[in-house]
């Protein structure tokens, strides 16, 4: 068996409202920052309400989606009086939790949507093959038999994925549905509340120095819903691109019943560098194994 070092996860942030008309998340946030305490001592969380205007006035978004936002080349675009609020809002956000890809941001962004569809709840992870939200999801999908929890990822380079949870050195979206917008359904909000609790649960294990074995999760786990929710839905081509997703999510669970020896790994805090099955060492990002989690190309919501 093969040790992988990861560094510990001292500094998390959890944003509710990023989507204005996603309640679950908003009221969560706002009832975490009452409590001014939202995990272990040794570890710092920061709950920000991401998008206050959209949320006050109970829409998806003021001027333009803030959850399109997050490149690299949109935070670092220059400001006028004619530049969207969200827009101005992703690079207030991006001081505050980032900056994106740099050493300061963030140890894990969690970012808390809500869903129309009846999904039950999915965890997106903005890049390929992120370890530690493959665990978190691993962890939730153990702890919370009742409910279907799923995982997407998704292919494309950090500087170009545009979602808020990309600003963190991890990121990981959590959304539940079924819940119409504008309202909070208590099962949902719980689940929600559930899922937080159980990343920060996950996370002081990982920061204790506990061993976890290799991500794998169960062939079941597979969404076969598309949301109505989301912009992708909008047009064809990108309903489309969704079925496509799905199915290369599906081939991706195809490929947990391979050989044995790809569940061999373990993980714990430590250095940044990766070490590979072959011996070979890796970047922390780079050529890590599937893990049999279901990657796509497309846009999350
Ligand atoms: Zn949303």
């Amino acid at each position: 068996m093969e040790v992988v070092n990861l560094p510990a996860v001292s500094r998390v942030a959890v944003c509710g409202g990023t989507h204005g008309n996603e309640l679950s998340g908003v009221y969560l946030v706002r009832e975490l920052q009452k409590k001014k305490k939202g995990g272990a001592d040794d570890v710092s969380v920061t709950m920000v309400i991401s998008n206050p205007r959209a949320v006050q006035q109970c829409r998806r978004y003021v001027e333009t989606d803030l959850n399109r936002c997050f490149t690299a080349a949109t935070l670092s675009a220059p400001v006028s009086d004619k530049t969207p609020y969200e827009m101005v809002r992703a690079q207030e956000l991006n001081a505050l939790l980032g900056p994106k890809g740099a050493d300061e941001a963030a140890d894990l962004l969690c970012d808390l949507h809500n869903t129309t569809s009846n999904m039950g709840l999915c965890i997106f992870s903005p890049v390929a093959c992120d370890w530690v939200c493959m665990q978190i999801y691993r962890h939730l999908q153990r702890e919370m038999p009742s409910w279907p929890v799923k995982y997407l990822s998704f292919e494309r380079p950090a500087a170009e994925a545009f979602s808020l949870d990309s600003v963190g050195k991890h990121g990981l979206t959590i959304e539940i549905g079924p819940q119409p917008h504008g309202v909070v359904r208590a099962d949902i909000f719980n689940a929600m509340k559930e899922g937080v609790r159980l990343m920060l649960d996950w996370i002081q294990k990982f920061n204790s120095g506990q061993r976890f074995l290799s991500p794998s999760p169960r062939r079941s786990s597979v969404p076969d819903v598309l949301r109505k929710d989301c912009d992708v839905q909008r047009d064809r081509a990108s309903v489309s691109r969704f079925r496509e997703r799905v199915c290369i999510l599906r081939e991706g669970h195809r490929s947990l019943s391979g050989p044995k020896e790809n569940s061999g790994r373990s993980i714990h805090p430590g250095e940044k560098r990766l070490k590979g099955r072959e011996g070979g060492r890796a970047e922390w990002g780079q050529g890590m194994p599937r893990g049999g989690v279901g990657t796509t190309k497309d846009a999350n919501g």
